[in-house]
């Protein structure tokens, strides 16, 4: 089923009569559970027309390096793989997203687009609003509720946001009904890009950033799918101690939820089917905290600077700002994990070697990079810098929400102290505490070396 509240005309121009309906898939390139691709297959049904899809890949995305594009290149490998065995041509070009989408549309009756919260992704759809001749309309796929509908304001805070978003949970968890194509696609001659070379397609690319790609994560929606069932199976029980950075009980979602490759409701739904104690535990973060995130960056034009802080943690932070530091550290120093916390170090390591450092450890990384800095503002942009560049799941709502996090978004104030204010404060005692956290230290120095 696909609610009425994802669905979204973007212009008052009319259908054309033309060759085909065009899914510019940009947001959610999967074709599995997919309401943008199910969507559009069932305009193009209607209109007794083939369906075609498109990505654009630009050269120029924000912050994004080797590691970024392999792991995209990897999924769209699959996911033009799935569409040609449904009949659908996939015409993957390297171009700018929107000068491609408009390009195509020409021959098009109907543009059906996903929808990206991020500035750019939406500033691309303003760019093919003003250009489009025919109807544009979007779908939107990568959240369980849509947007708008969990909340119409920036939230304060999870427990404002888990009131509204908990009350539509029944309403929209409910499963895609795959359509079948009536007339397929696959033989419309179009420009696009053969994966039997990765490579050269990342040399065309022309990349400056030399962060290597992971072997750890494959990108792909049959990868996202495999490691869900590997988690259900064994780890979803033991969701609720996942904080423990000595284990692994996470489900490694992020880098493909990031990416558009896998289905935040299939995950629920798969979620959902069992009984395990972890069940509440899993969609809470997957629910309430990725869409608080979601909600925060496409309500809040500051997502990426101190500006976007509740007001009290923009004060007390600013108060506290000329605080002497123990302990200061520059940008190199921080990304060669050159601090004197091995339990940093051996975060910021996990980061770069895997793609993808453990949840909790994100937390204490990104308030010890408040603590060691001159000032907040120049933390807050070192936090995002190493985040977005070496995480694999960077540059996502949830980057941005996390770090906010780390100043204080979404969280209330605290026994005031020195250089976080009333700003949460965590410490190395309190790791030692809670974990085994030097087996943690260990093993990404096993990993490293
Ligand atoms: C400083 C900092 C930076 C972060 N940077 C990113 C980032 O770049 N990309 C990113 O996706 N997440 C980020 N997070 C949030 C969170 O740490 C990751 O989503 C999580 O560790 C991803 O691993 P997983 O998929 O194995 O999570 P699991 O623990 O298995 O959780 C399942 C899913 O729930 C969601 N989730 C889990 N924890 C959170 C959370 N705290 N907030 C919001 N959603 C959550 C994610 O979508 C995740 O994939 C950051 C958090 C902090 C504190």
């Amino acid at each position: 089923m696909i609610h009425t509240e994802r669905i979204k005309k973007l212009n008052q121009k009319p259908l054309k009569e033309g060759d085909y309906v065009l899914y510019w898939m940009q947001a959610s390139p999967r074709a599995h559970c997919n309401h943008a691709l199910e969507y559009g297959i069932k305009k193009a049904n209607r209109l007794k027309k083939p369906l075609v899809v498109f990505f654009g890949i630009t050269k120029q995305f924000p912050e994004a390096n080797n590691r970024h594009y392999t792991f995209l290149l990897q999924g769209l490998q699959h996911v033009q793989n799935s569409l040609d065995k449904r009949g659908i041509k996939m015409a993957i070009q390297i171009v700018s997203p929107p000068k491609g989408a408009i390009e195509l549309a020409e021959n098009a009756s109907v543009v059906v687009v996903d929808k990206g919260y991020l500035t750019i992704q939406r500033e691309w759809v303003k760019k093919a609003i003003d250009w489009l001749k025919c109807s544009l309309i979007q779908v939107e796929t990568n959240v369980v509720v849509p947007v708008e509908t969990a909340s119409a304001k920036e939230e304060y805070s999870a427990a404002t946001f888990r009131r509204k978003i908990n009350k539509k949970l029944d309403e929209f968890l409910v499963p895609l009904k795959m359509e079948k194509l009536i007339t397929h696609s696959s033989d419309i001659n179009m420009d696009s890009y053969s994966f039997d070379d990765l490579h050269s397609i990342i040399s065309q690319l022309g990349l400056k950033s030399k962060v290597a790609p992971v072997s750890k994560y494959k990108g792909g929606t049959l990868n996202a799918i495999k490691l869900l069932g590997t988690f259900i199976k064994h780890k979803l029980d033991h969701f609720p101690d996942r904080n423990d950075p000595s284990t692994d009980y996470l489900s490694h979602m992020s880098p493909y939820l990031h990416f558009g490759q896998v289905s935040p409701l299939h995950i629920a739904l798969e979620i959902l089917k069992t009984k395990s104690p972890g069940k509440s535990t899993y969609l809470e973060e997957l629910i309430v905290r990725r869409e608080l995130a979601v909600n925060f960056v496409y309500h809040n034009p500051e997502y990426d600077n101190l500006k976007c802080l509740p007001d009290w943690a923009y004060k007390t932070l600013s108060k506290h700002q000329n605080d002497k530091r123990e302990y200061t550290y520059s940008f190199k120093e921080f990304e060669n994990a050159g601090t004197h916390d091995p339990y940093w170090n051996a975060a910021q390591l996990e980061m770069v070697h895997t793609g993808k450092m453990h949840g909790y450890m994100r937390m204490y990384w990104g308030k010890k990079i408040l603590e060691w800095t001159h000032d907040p503002e120049e933390a807050y942009q070192i936090a995002l810098k190493l985040n977005n560049k070496y995480e694999l799941d960077g540059r996502d709502p949830n980057a941005y929400a996390g770090v906010a996090w780390c100043f204080g978004k979404h969280d209330r104030a605290w026994k005031e102290r020195e250089i976080f204010g009333k700003v949460r404060y965590m410490n190395d005692r309190g790791l030692r505490r809670k974990f085994k956290i030097d087996s943690y230290v260990g093993a990404v120095n096993n990993l490293v070396s």
